[in-house]
């Protein structure tokens, strides 16, 4: 199908004014609104229109129109996929000041999207999973299809409101007649009346049902993140599309391990006579125990990287590192032997260097206190 000029669709010339083209969609939209007009081609006229109005009505996209025509510049193309349509009511409410009024009952509308959280292990996370949880969400009813009414009975237009779930309240004020617009009480807003319900859903149409629901969680998802599955949250209404489910991911704390990106950090503790001569230490990693040299004089604080030792990136972009940072742990219950010895390496020429060694940090910080 060829699109047609937008002011053709709107019937007016070329030099309308922004007046002009708003009054002419206006009576466009409340001819084509799919509230009113149940022609199958209104929702199609009524986007039509709708575009067309989108386009003439700024001042810019009018200009590049006028210009390009229908392909915009460099073929971008006006409407359509950049706005998506949205239902009709928000446009509706926008021009005629609804004020509480409510979508057609009878229309499609997509089902709510649901919320799942889900508390994974730290290595769990980092190694992803498949599994499977179980939701409790609204279904379509089998035994009705939906419809609320038991199998071989009607569904009735509600005779009251005329299927459009609303009566209009006139009211006679000081300023004159208003007609106001109340979710109709016959019905209660479903613009239908179900003489025989169906026994399954007591007339809802929809029933709780506990869904299993297969889930495939990346490696390296992080605390926070959200995996969406399409379509698996609540069912639409008079044939729209499910939702959508979300489930939010947790991470239970390590008790070494803390996670920061795809970057995993630990301590580890040593005893300042490793420290002092080195070692050779066994580490561990969520991938496994691996050996860690601890050089000869290393410092607390000091932090050695085990590169890709850390978690995967969850979009695919390569592996994070672990690091370590080491801990001088000061012995604190020492057998006479042991204080003898240390108190004999404390006394020995060597030892003392090391402090007194020019310009080291511990002279200049005796020579600080003493007020050298
Ligand atoms: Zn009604
Ligand atoms: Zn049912």
């Amino acid at each position: 199908m060829s699109k047609r000029d937008y002011y053709d669709v709107l019937g007016v010339g070329k030099d309308a004014s922004k007046e002009e083209i708003k009054k002419a969609y206006r009576k466009l939209a409340r001819k084509y609104h799919p509230d009113v007009n149940k022609e199958a081609d209104s929702a199609d006229k009524f986007k039509e229109a709708k575009e067309a109005y989108e386009v003439l009505s700024s001042e810019q996209k009018r200009g590049q129109y006028d210009q390009f025509g229908h392909s915009g510049p460099q073929g971008a193309g006006f409407g359509g996929g950049a706005q998506e349509f949205s239902g009709f009511g928000d446009i509706f409410d926008m021009f005629f000041g609804g004020g509480g009024r409510r979508r057609d009952p009878n229309a499609p509308q997509q089902g709510a999207d649901l919320q799942y959280t889900m508390t994974l292990d730290f290595e769990e996370a980092i190694f992803g999973k498949e599994t499977d949880i179980t939701i409790p969400k609204e279904e379509t009813c089998d035994t009705c299809s939906g419809s609320g009414a038991k199998p071989g009975t009607k569904v009735n237009t509600c005779s009251h409101c005329n299927g459009s779930g609303q009566l209009n309240m006139e009211q006679n004020t000081p300023f004159g007649r208003v007609v106001n617009k109340r979710v109709c009480h016959y019905c209660n807003g479903t613009g239908k009346i179900i003489p025989d319900k169906c026994s399954t859903c007591h007339g809802t149409g929809k029933v709780e049902k506990n869904k299993e629901i297969h889930l495939s969680i990346p490696a390296g998802i992080d605390e926070g993140q959200q995996i969406r599955v399409p379509g698996k949250g609540e069912a639409g209404v008079n044939g729209g599309p499910s939702g959508d489910l979300y489930v939010v991911i947790q991470i239970r704390p390590h008790e070494f391990f803390q996670r920061e990106g795809d970057n995993i950090y630990c301590e580890l503790p040593v005893t300042f006579v490793q420290a002092a001569l080195g070692d050779e230490m066994e580490v561990p990693t969520v991938h496994g125990k691996v050996m860690l040299k601890i050089s000869a004089g290393t410092q607390t604080g000091k932090t050695f990287r085990l590169k890709g030792k850390g978690a995967p990136n969850v979009r695919g972009y390569g592996q994070g590192d672990q690091h370590i940072k080491v801990r001088i742990i000061t012995p604190t219950k020492l057998s006479d032997r042991q204080k003898e010895l240390l108190r004999e390496f404390n006394d020995i020429e060597g030892n003392k260097s090391i402090d007194e060694q020019e310009g080291s940090f511990f002279q200049r910080f005796k020579k600080a206190f003493k007020g050298e």
